[in-house]
């Protein structure tokens, strides 16, 4: 006889959703795509996807973990969730602290290891875990964090999956230096670095993708850019397009030149005309 209760034990252990909540979570983050902006984009995305290939063949480990890092916006978590999706591995689970406010460390703990033993239950599977510092609590001010919550992360990434299983752990990180110093990089099978924004021509190859300025307005920005130092990570870069689309045709290249500057993301060193 089924009761209700191996109903619902099943439906926590037994069902791999493929296309469930964790593919959803997947798709959120790469709502806006990925622009190939430049040599960077393809090497990570190569890279990464020999990682997530050794980690599907490994015959001696079967555990695979990637640091992917570099500064606020810059990429990261789409970049990972681009190397999950395409992956391919049927249980793909995200790990976020988004998902975890209020939590005590205690309780967050707990949801870090529930996450990596519903993993181990499945043949092929892939975690990420996003924004590492804000999971371990870390603030520039201070600087703390959560020790509890460091050391169960460091045991369970360095933890091999049982026998036969295999587990892909994509992690993202703005504070790469933190890391360092907390001891957790050596934790990692590699770590693959995502750069800004910074050529111009970078930057007119993201333009370019949008129907948002003309031929001419796209010539005009890089005349006022080319020759000066460029550096924006692409989700900025992306909310300045948005702000653009917001602002009169006329006064658009300006209005994007300026915001550009005032965010500190160009240094034109003179008025822009
Ligand atoms: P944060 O520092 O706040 O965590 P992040 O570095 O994780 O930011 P994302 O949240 O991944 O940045 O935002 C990147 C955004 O840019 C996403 O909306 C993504 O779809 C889009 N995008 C477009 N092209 C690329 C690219 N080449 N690499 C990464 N993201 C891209
Ligand atoms: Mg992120």
């Amino acid at each position: 006889q089924v009761c209700k209760d191996d109903f619902l034990h099943a439906l926590e252990y037994d069902i791999k959703p493929a296309f469930g909540a964790s593919a959803e979570a997947l798709e959120h983050f790469l709502a806006r795509g990925i622009i190939n902006w430049g040599s960077s984009v393809s090497g990570i995305l190569e890279d990464g996807t020999l990682l997530t290939q050794q980690a599907r063949v490994a015959d001696t480990f079967g555990l695979v973990s990637v640091l992917i890092e570099g500064p606020p916006n810059s990429g990261k978590t789409a970049l990972a969730a681009k190397l999950a999706k395409d992956s391919d591995f049927p249980f793909v689970k995200v790990c976020s602290p988004e998902d975890m406010v209020g939590f005590t460390e205690t309780a967050k703990c707990l949801q870090i290891r529930k996450i990596f033993d519903d993993a181990y239950r499945s043949q092929l599977s892939c975690i990420l875990v996003d924004n590492i510092e804000r999971l371990l609590d870390y603030g520039s001010i201070g600087p703390r964090y959560s020790n509890l919550t460091l050391q169960a992360l460091l045991v369970l990434l360095k933890k091999q999956p049982p026998k036969g299983k295999k587990l892909l752990v994509l992690c993202t990180s703005s504070r790469k230096q933190v890391l360092e110093e907390m001891e957790m990089l050596s934790a990692f099978t590699a770590v693959l670095h995502v750069p800004n924004l910074s050529q111009p021509e970078e930057l007119i190859t993201v333009l370019e993708q949008f129907d948002l300025f003309t031929k001419q307005d796209i010539h005009k920005i890089y005349n006022q850019i080319s020759g000066h130092n460029v550096f924006i990570g692409i989700k900025k870069l992306l909310a300045l397009i948005d702000m653009a689309r917001q602002t009169d045709p006329k006064v658009r290249v300006i209005k994007f030149l300026t915001k550009m500057e005032e965010e500190g993301c160009l240094d034109l060193g003179t008025m822009i005309h």
